[in-house]
Formats: C-alpha cells, sequence, structure tokens
C-alpha cells in the first residue's frame, strides 16, 4: 500500500475483553484508524498515536504512595492494564509519538512521566463527589474549566472558559517535569497537561469522547491528534 494512503494508526488501550465505543468513534471521525488494545491482546508491530483511555485509578505505587487509608471512594485497581499503559506510554514518550491521554490516560501519562495523584479529590480538600456529574450519558457539561492562553490547548479549543463533562474522583496533584498545566476547574483542580519536552502530548481530565456530538468543538482534540499521528 502506499504509505499516504494509509490512515493514521491509533492505539486504543481499554480493559480486558472491553471495546471503548465512544473512543474508537471518535478516533474514526477524527479520520484515523483504532486498534484496540487491552492487558494480554498482541500489540502491533508499529503504530503512530497513542490514545490512553478512561478507567480504574492508577495504583499509588507508581507515583510511590500505599493506598491512602481515608479514601471515600474504593480504589479499583487493575494491575495488568495499569503495567501495560505505563510501558505503552514510556514507549510514545521515547519514540516522541503523539499522545492523547483521557481521564484515567491523564492520570496514567502524568504518572508515567514522573508525577504524582490526589487518590481522592477529598484529600485535596474538595469534596469526593464534587467531579461527578450525575445523570445523561455525560455529555451534558457540568462544570467549566480555564484555558490558559498560549498552550497548545487553547491553540486547540481556545483561551479561557470551557464547559467541560465530569467523571472522576481523582486528579493530578504534582505535574510531572516537562508538563505543563494548561487548565484548572473553578475550585483549583488540574483539569490538564501538555508535555513541553515532546512533540504532543495531551492529557485531558474530561472527557471529550461523550462531546464530540453536543459539543463539536472538543473533536477538535481528536482531529489535531489524528494530524499529528500522521506525521509520524
Ligand atoms: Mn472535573
Amino acid at each position: 500500500m502506499h504509505p499516504e494512503s494509509r490512515l493514521p494508526l491509533i492505539l486504543v488501550t481499554t480493559k480486558q475483553g472491553s471495546v471503548p465505543h465512544r473512543y474508537v468513534d471518535a478516533v474514526r471521525l477524527a479520520g484515523g484508524d483504532p486498534i484496540v488494545v487491552g492487558p494480554g491482546d498482541p500489540l502491533p508491530g508499529a503504530f503512530d498515536g497513542l490514545l490512553l483511555s478512561g478507567g480504574e485509578d492508577v495504583h499509588p505505587r507508581h507515583y510511590g504512595q500505599e493506598i491512602a487509608a481515608p479514601v471515600q471512594e474504593t480504589l479499583k485497581i487493575d494491575e495488568a492494564r495499569d503495567l501495560m499503559e505505563l510501558d505503552l506510554a514510556h514507549a510514545a514518550l521515547r519514540a516522541d509519538l503523539p499522545v492523547l491521554c483521557i481521564c484515567r490516560g491523564a492520570q496514567l501519562m502524568n504518572v508515567a512521566a514522573g508525577g504524582t495523584l490526589w487518590q481522592d479529590l477529598s484529600l485535596a480538600g474538595i469534596p469526593s463527589s464534587a467531579h461527578y456529574q450525575s445523570g445523561g450519558d455525560f455529555w451534558e457539561t457540568s462544570h467549566e474549566v480555564v484555558v490558559e492562553p498560549g498552550s497548545r490547548l487553547a491553540a486547540i479549543l481556545g483561551a479561557g472558559p470551557l464547559p467541560v463533562n465530569s467523571y472522576h474522583h481523582q486528579a493530578v496533584a504534582e505535574a510531572a517535569s516537562g508538563f505543563a498545566i494548561t487548565s484548572r476547574a473553578p475550585d483549583g483542580t488540574i483539569e490538564s497537561l501538555e508535555g513541553r519536552r515532546h512533540r504532543w502530548v495531551m492529557a485531558i481530565q474530561w472527557h471529550p469522547e461523550r462531546l464530540v456530538r453536543h459539543h463539536p468543538v472538543q473533536l477538535r482534540l481528536f482531529t489535531r491528534f489524528v494530524e499529528e499521528a500522521r506525521r509520524s
């Protein structure tokens, strides 16, 4: 096949035996060719971009902590997925491939690059449930973030207030070295990071894959990601 006729191959991570339909659909809509991998699945020999998707909490041992006793939410851990995704994140950073990291994916990338997480928002003085919106299918927005002017995120979504959905009880605590904080919620919660030492690494705490239909501006995250993967 002529290389230019090939769609960018996007590795989409997930838990074992699950197809993350919304991420897959968003990648296709953006012009990418998604390939889904869970723990134990064979990996393709090469890929053009990595999408780290949402899911359970990353084990705190990966950022040098034990499971904190007063955590309100049960920490649901998927050790095999942690290891697979940490390996893929490191490989993508080494190869300087574009990476789009969503929710758990954003937290995982921060940990892979040496940052830390709040195991529960309550440990940061924020109600544990404050970032869990209720009802619907998370296609409605529930809080704003303020996007940092001059960031790559601002070039994609615009600077200033941006309504997003929210479905997380953890968040980035200390951003990894080489990563800039590019948006926060009004309560101070870090809602996005981007790598400054890499070609294109975008970490998003909300769920753009669930907003693409009613908030089409959010599709730009995927189209920009796939465009970057096309250059891999
Ligand atoms: Mn949030």
